[in-house]
């Protein structure tokens, strides 16, 4: 292969500002400098949430499996990331139901719930320390879906298999003191530290053989039926039988991107406070756009995010962290009036959303034996749970199920 100097994939400044996991314990992974060419079953370019998945996954199942990134592992999207863990899609089931029929969509809507189950598994087989909780979620009346459609919502999803409750204005402020027109409220879900989990698993890759080389960066890729010749920005050139492109929002030449779209998302955290978010709902979400979003941390921090929007560039999305910030602090004391909405941390970063919501996983259709993730939307780990599913599965020549689901040009 010729020495290319460019990046096979674009470089953005993914987030600024300081998130709140720099407050908690940051487990190192070990990592190698690429010097001499190499050889693997599975490349995975890419050491966030998503490469660390695929990484956990693949080396479980025997695969030599090598990760590298031109960051530290963790350091992109995964270190700015809210990491609430939901099965609910950013759109309703009786959205998606309208748009591809309600047998499809219900199948997706409870491979996301089955996803979030697994991780909870996974992490705790593992026994990764990432304060990972099992949550209950609630689903807010908002601009965009109303009471009636809300409690249509709950009967798709009962119908689907699916544990989401309506509840009532009255039930609503008497189980958790919100004063909306009325909810789901959901079992299910779950929130963690996503450095930690990142860690944790790569740190269980590792343990079976697998390597991490950072700072490395793809360059070139040229995929044949018998193998996937590569090279890095430093010339250093390397071969898999299988390639996958963990990149997150940054994309690669190759993958297709129609549907999906990059925005901007902000988010702060509180000080520790008891009780912060009360009654039996610990994630708060609303069906509004733009939407807001609460979690809570395991020593009492509130984490709240949302006020997505398109921005030109990075440096506008940056400038205005002060006022979204201001905006979601406003937005946090008019529906939980009794927290300390004090801002202790608060960052930006670069979000990705797609048409219907959905991921696209799986196989590229101009390079043999390369995969690709875009998992987009509000669900970005969920999805990446998906994507290491599937996409170990298919390398190991035994195709999940639900592939073609999530596949590039479905
Ligand atoms: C503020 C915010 C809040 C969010 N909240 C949630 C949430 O509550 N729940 C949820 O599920 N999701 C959420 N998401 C989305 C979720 O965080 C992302 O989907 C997820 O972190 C993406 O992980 P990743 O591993 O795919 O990407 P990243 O973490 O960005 O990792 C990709 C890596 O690829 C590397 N890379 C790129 N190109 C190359 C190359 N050419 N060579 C080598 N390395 C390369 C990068 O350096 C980077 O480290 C949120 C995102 C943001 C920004």
């Amino acid at each position: 292969m010729t020495v290319a100097e460019q990046s096979i994939t674009e470089k953005r400044y993914l987030r600024t500002g300081t998130p709140v996991w720099a407050a908690y314990r940051q487990h190192p992974i070990a990592t190698q400098a690429l010097l001499a060419p190499l050889k693997t079953d599975l490349l995975i370019v890419g050491a966030g949430i998503t490469g660390a998945l695929l990484a956990e996954a693949a080396s479980a199942k025997g695969l030599s499996t090598i990760l590298i990134d031109r960051r530290p592992p963790g350091h992109g999207s995964t270190a700015a990331s809210t990491a609430l863990l939901q099965f609910e899609i950013d759109t309703p089931l009786i959205r998606l139901a309208a748009d591809i029929g309600l047998e499809t969509a219900s199948r997706i809507w409870r491979r996301s719930f089955r996803a979030v189950r697994d991780l909870v598994h996974l992490a705790r087989r593992l026994q990764i320390l990432c304060d990972f909780a099992e949550r209950r979620a609630l689903y807010l009346v908002g601009n965009s879906l109303s009471a009636v459609e809300m409690e249509e919502e709950g009967r798709r999803r009962r119908g689907a298999g699916l544990p989401s409750t309506f509840l009532t204005h009255t039930d609503l402020v008497g189980l958790t003191g919100i004063d909306r027109e009325a909810a789901l409220l959901s079992q299910g879900s779950a929130e963690v530290n996503p450095v930690q989990l990142t860690a944790g698993l790569l740190s269980r890759a590792l343990s079976r053989g697998c390597r991490v080389f950072a700072p490395a960066e793809l360059a070139e890729v040229v995929a044949s039926s018998s193998k996937v010749a590569m090279v890095t920005t430093e010339g250093v050139e390397m071969e898999a039988k299988a390639l996958v492109f963990a990149t997150g929002y940054e994309l690669a030449d190759g993958v297709p991107a129609a549907g999906h779209r990059r925005t901007s998302t902000w988010a702060f955290a509180t000080p520790p406070q008891p009780r912060a978010v009360r009654g039996s709902a610990e994630l708060i979400w609303e069906a509004s756009d733009p939407y807001l979003y609460i979690r809570s941390t395991s020593d009492g921090r509130v984490v709240v995010g949302g006020e997505d929007e398109d921005v030109p560039d990075e440096a506008t999305r940056d400038a205005l962290l002060p006022s979204k910030v201001a905006t979601l602090q406003k937005k946090t004391k008019a529906l939980l009036p009794w927290l300390d909405a004090t801002a202790d941390f608060s960052w930006a970063g670069t979000f990705g959303e797609s048409q219907n919501g959905l991921p696209s996983i799986g196989a590229l259709p101009d390079m043999p034996n390369c995969y690709a993730v875009l998992g987009y939307g509000g669900n970005g780990i969920t999805f990446g749970v998906i994507a290491a599913q599937i996409i170990a599965s298919r390398i190991c020549g035994r195709p999940d199920p639900d592939e073609q689901l999530f596949a590039f040009g479905r």
